[in-house]
């Protein structure tokens, strides 16, 4: 289900909500900036958290108005790059909405710039 390649490295299914429901919201903003991030770190980028839809939001203690529920987030690591590098670059390609977590970075596509850090 969903092994459908959406670019030249991701596959739809890697946005699925983890709740294992197979529709999936994708905006193509973020597609195509994480595409360029995959290109710029030449590595895998790991996407730990993409598309969450309401129920699954709420049961992981999510913002009622986390971008992830719009298909415009995702929590992503990258082998061998600290949160820190990873947002940094990620700034770079033009990610608008940045969270540097313990483990792994937030990236968004939002209206206005916001970068956040949260240990
Ligand atoms: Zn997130």
């Amino acid at each position: 289900m969903n092994n459908i390649k959406i670019s030249a490295n991701f596959f739809l299914r890697e946005f699925e909500c983890k709740d294992g429901e197979h529709q999936v919201r994708i905006d193509s903003r973020l597609l195509q900036k994480l595409q360029a991030l995959r290109d710029k770190v030449g590595r895998p980028v790991i996407i730990l958290s993409g598309y969450r839809n309401p129920s699954y939001n709420r049961k992981v203690g999510g913002s009622p108005g986390s971008r992830h529920l719009l298909g415009k987030a995702a929590d992503i690591v990258v082998p061998g790059y600290s949160v820190e590098e990873l947002a940094r670059i990620s700034r770079e390609i033009g990610f608008t909405g940045i969270g540097l977590y313990n483990s792994f970075v937030h990236v968004d596509v939002r209206e206005k710039e916001a970068t956040w850090k949260k240990t």
